[in-house]
């Protein structure tokens, strides 16, 4: 009987023993499931903004911003891949906190969201083919021009050239096969993208004008005030502290 309630007791000490560190284990847990979570939304075939890399993560500019920005508010950044053309509605909708897609700030984006100060500089490139006898964006007129559906180049061309001249397709890629296959005149997007896409395929290039410039930030819902706030003031220390220039020019090396 002795013996019984010592074992009883061993065995009770064991099972407190056991209650705590499984306790203490889930204190632990429920900390980590605590941290807010900081929902990005993006279009993931933009290199070297954002592209999914060979193990299907997605990296690139604005993945290591976003992680950046995220890790100085101490929440945890989840990568939403989506259509371009669905983002700002998203954004505004509350389905996802942010945009960052190498989206440049416009007029009309800004009726829906709120953008954050600014972190790169975007050019509208024209890519052609080698031997096009479109040489400057005067040589424009009358082409068709194929564009990535919803981007600023997509805003633009229609306006100056008309809805009739300009292709939309989902993404850049798509955009660049057609100018291949001789769909497209040439194709309007940003530069950094434009240079990758032209690395990748024989018999293009970009043309030496620039179509546009403009500048990239990130969206956040109108009504997120205070995310931004918080998003701008830990961009200005990322930015202060060197961090946003050593993550783009690991992706833009200097020419
Ligand atoms: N900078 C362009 C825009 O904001 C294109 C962005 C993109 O295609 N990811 O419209």
């Amino acid at each position: 009987m002795k013996n019984f309630k010592k074992i009883f007791a061993v065995v009770l000490a064991l099972a407190m023993l056991f209650c705590f560190a499984g306790c203490g284990a889930k204190d632990t847990n429920s900390g980590a499931d605590a941290k807010a979570k900081l929902v990005m939304g993006t279009n993931a075939a933009f290199p070297p903004y954002e592209y999914v890399d060979d193990n299907g993560t997605i990296v690139g500019i604005d993945a290591e911003i976003a992680k950046a920005i995220a890790d100085k508010l101490n929440m945890e950044l989840e990568i939403k891949d989506m259509d371009f053309d669905s983002l700002i509605t998203a954004c505004a909708g509350g389905s996802i906190d942010v945009v960052l897609a190498g989206l440049t700030v416009n007029e009309e984006r800004k009726l829906s969201v709120n953008f954050s100060d600014t972190y790169a500089t975007g050019i509208q490139a024209i890519i052609v083919k080698e031997g096009s006898d479109i040489a400057t964006a005067d040589d424009l007129e009358g082409k068709t021009i194929g564009v990535q559906a919803g981007t600023t180049g997509d805003i633009y061309c229609t306006d100056d050239y008309g809805q009739e001249n300009v292709k939309q397709y989902k993404t850049g890629v798509e955009a660049v096969m057609a100018l291949q296959n001789g769909q497209v005149d040439c194709v309007i997007i940003d530069n950094e993208p434009a240079k990758s896409f032209v690395a990748a395929n024989e018999g293009l290039k970009i043309l030496d004008t620039e179509y546009a410039v403009e500048d990239y930030a990130i969206a956040v819902a109108k009504e997120n005030t205070e995310l931004l706030e918080k998003i701008n003031k830990a961009m200005a220390e990322l930015k202060a502290d060197g961090t946003i220039d050593n993550i783009i020019n690991k992706y833009i090396p200097a020419e």
